[in-house]
């Protein structure tokens, strides 16, 4: 894994970190030493683990600032102390002050709280550097370790949700992922005032195909089916499996007249051609479709609209399947507008 590491102070401070940091071959190191610059940085590119000099201006403007990003809150945040104050006020007030300066550092968002060799005393024992050194090394394998365990969660994450999100048979998006896209398109058509619809389709006499050919031909036949109409679709037009043999196709910035021309050229496709199971077995099936248009007064949801485009698709049933309805408002039903192919 690529791993990075931002040092949020001097370039003088750098120096008196571990070789292992500053002549670092294993990941990549960026020094920061202003505010701005630093968040900018972290959002653009966030880095596994930071490390902080607490006398730098903004230092624990940048600890809490990291906390509170829900996004950003991962990342390891080592604060290495050396203010002069804080310094001194441990040598004279002892043990107790430093472990209440410890745990004020961690709740101000620190992972780990590092003091410092004060810069004013420059005669260190090697064993003083060395100890040092070696706690920050520890702190750095710990930030390293949560690192590759976040990056292991994430992949884990991104991997169930494609297997929850996608329909095993067709490997088109299922029900859920439809339930999970409609209202974010939904809200994102009415934010920037573009238009939106859908298309609901569903396989004419579907059950003569499994009862004809049995089931494993059926399966082929909708696997075949979803290549076709995906190969027909705009990239940013996605098909979900809605129902055994109903999708349903969300049309992003798409009017219903539009929405129309695109539903009639899937009906078109799919009948024109018959589907090559294997090499000596084709079929014919034709598909019936409704469409509809988000209206201002549908739910968040997307469930009147889903509603809609069904009564539309019903309505292709019962006069005659092979064919596309569409309607623009519920309302407007009795003058549905059949569009045979
Ligand atoms: P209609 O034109 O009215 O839609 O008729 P239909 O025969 O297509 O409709 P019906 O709802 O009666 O039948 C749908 C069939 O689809 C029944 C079901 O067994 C079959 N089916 C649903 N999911 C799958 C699947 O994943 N694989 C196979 N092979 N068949 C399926
Ligand atoms: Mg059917
Ligand atoms: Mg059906």
């Amino acid at each position: 894994m690529n791993i990075s590491l931002l040092v949020f102070g001097s370039h003088k401070f750098i120096s008196t970190l571990p070789d292992q940091i500053r002549y670092a071959t294993a990941f990549s190191v960026e020094v920061i030493g202003d505010l701005d610059r630093a968040i900018s940085y972290i959002q653009a590119s966030p880095p596994d683990i930071i490390f902080i000099q607490a006398s730098r201006d903004g230092s624990m403007d940048l600890c809490s600032w990291l906390k509170d990003q829900p996004k950003l809150s991962w990342i390891y945040c080592i604060l290495l102390e050396d203010r002069c104050q804080q310094i001194t006020d441990r040598d004279q007030y002892g043990w107790e002050w430093e472990l209440e300066m410890t745990s004020s550092a961690l709740k101000q968002g620190a992972d780990a709280y590092i003091w410092q060799l004060p810069e004013s005393k420059t005669d260190y024992t090697l064993a003083e550097v060395t100890a040092n050194h070696r706690l920050i090394l520890a702190q750095l394998t710990v930030g390293l370790r949560k690192a590759k365990k976040y990056r292991d969660l994430i992949r884990t994450n991104d991997l169930l949700s494609a297997i929850a999100l996608a329909d095993s048979l067709t490997e088109i998006n299922n029900r859920r992922a439809l339930e999970w896209d409609l209202p974010r398109q939904i809200k994102k058509a009415r934010e920037q005032t573009l238009p939106f619809s859908l298309i609901i389709l569903d396989v004419d006499y579907f059950k003569k195909v499994n009862d004809t050919y049995g089931h494993l031909v059926g399966d082929r036949l909708l696997q075949l089916l979803c290549v076709r109409l995906k190969h027909n679709l705009r990239f940013q037009d996605t098909p979900f499996r809605y129902g055994g043999e109903e999708f349903v196709i969300l049309l992003g910035n798409t009017t219903g007249e539009e929405a129309l021309i695109v539903a009639k050229r899937l009906n078109r496709i799919v009948s024109e051609q018959p589907f090559a199971i294997n090499n000596h077995q084709t079929i014919n099936v034709t598909i019936s479709l409704g469409t509809a248009s988000l209206q201002s007064d549908d739910d968040e949801q997307g469930i009147s609209l889903l509603h809609r485009a069904d009564q539309c698709l019903l309505e292709a049933k019962s006069t005659g399947r092979n064919k596309v309805i569409s309607s623009y408002d519920l309302s407007d039903m009795p003058y549905l507008k059949a569009a045979s192919s």
